[in-house]
């Protein structure tokens, strides 16, 4: 019997109709955080007049997440859990939680406490005064190396330098949305989620407000430097088609180089007969250009698998079961995970 079983209670009855405000939290063995993150949201949410609801978004973890999501449910119904049917990253979960969110104004917030809860009400007070999309931007990320922070900074360069839109450096998933931007965004149809992005092309009235990013509460990030490099390149590939221009540019500059190579060697030929040398500039020449087509080929096929992904129309993620049910109810025979 698990842990959801054993602490079966009957369901409190805090009034949920009417959200206003939604906390969306995507969890990923996030068993150690979520009591402490949501106390921590409860108390700076007693301060607001609005309902709110906190979705949270139980994506495939192996550990007890869900059962303390629900039990945390169970005392508190404000808290909706939506589970899924396996781990489909990170991108997915919080679209998946944005989907389910009821609120005229959205606040999606990592599980870890990185994000701190206590910064929600200065995103509210920018919500009152009109703003449709409020940042959050960091500006002390404590307890990440400077490999991390040199990478991150590098990536927005060179993001910004390859599209159109500017995606706001240092600014995470932390932010507010009012439910018009919440709408475009989920009007969009791309599968692949390059959540920041997507935040900075819908536009909108948009603020930023500074703030420090804490460490982690528990638990271990689940990035490392190789899905970082996936993610960049998701972006990159998701926001601009420079990397493909780059491959015939390239193309066009080594034919330039070959071709006054190629006269360069007739007239040596013309000029001093032909000794049977050249074996060295032969085989540069070769692999050189091997090497540039493999990359521009790599470069295509880039694109062209993720144009493969978008064809195929997949959903972004799949949902084994929410609490509430989807109708609404809610029958404590169904409680157990
Ligand atoms: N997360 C998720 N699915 C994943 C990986 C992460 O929902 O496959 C959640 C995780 O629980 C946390 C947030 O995404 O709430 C950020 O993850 P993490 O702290 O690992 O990333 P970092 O803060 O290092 O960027
Ligand atoms: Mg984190």
């Amino acid at each position: 019997m698990d842990a959801a079983h054993a602490a079966f209670e009957p369901v409190s009855t805090t009034v949920t109709v009417g959200v206003v405000i939604s906390i969306v939290v995507p969890c990923h063995d996030e068993v150690g955080n979520l009591q402490a993150l949501y106390t921590r949201v409860r108390e700076v949410m007693a301060q607001q007049a609005e309902a709110w609801e906190m979705v949270c978004v139980n994506d495939g973890s192996r550990d007890q997440t869900l059962a303390q999501l629900l039990a945390l449910r169970r005392a508190d119904e404000r808290v909706v859990v939506i589970d899924l049917s396996r781990n489909f990253g990170k991108e997915a979960a919080l679209t998946a939680g944005l989907e389910h969110a009821r609120g005229q104004a959205i606040i999606p917030l990592d599980a870890d406490l990185q994000d701190p809860p206590e910064l929600i009400p200065e995103l509210l007070a920018k919500w009152r005064e009109g703003y449709d999309v409020v940042n959050a931007v960091r500006i002390a990320r404590d307890g990440e190396g400077w490999l991390k922070r040199i990478t991150s900074h590098m990536f927005y360069r060179v993001i910004n330098r390859l599209s159109h839109v500017d995606i706001p450096p240092d600014t995470g998933d932390f932010r507010l949305i009012t439910r018009p931007v919440l709408e475009a965004l989920m009007a969009l149809p791309e599968r692949r989620r390059f959540m920041k992005g997507l935040f900075a092309w819908v536009g909108f009235r948009t603020v930023a407000i500074p703030y420090r990013r804490s460490p982690r509460h528990a638990g271990r990030s689940k990035w490392n430097y190789w899905k970082l490099w996936n993610f960049a390149l998701e972006g990159i590939t998701s926001f601009s088609i420079a990397p493909l221009q780059l491959a015939s540019y390239l193309g066009f500059a080594v034919s330039l180089f070959a071709f006054a190579y190629a006269a360069w060697v007739v007239m040596q030929t013309l000029l001093h007969g032909n000794p049977i040398k050249g074996y060295p500039s032969l085989m540069v020449t070769l692999l050189f250009l091997g090497g540039v087509q493999l990359m521009a080929l790599g470069v295509i096929g880039e694109y062209l698998g993720r144009l493969y992904e978008e064809s195929k129309q997949r959903p972004v993620y799949l949902v084994r079961r929410t609490w509430p049910d989807r109708d609404g109810g809610e029958t404590p025979s169904v409680w157990p995970t």
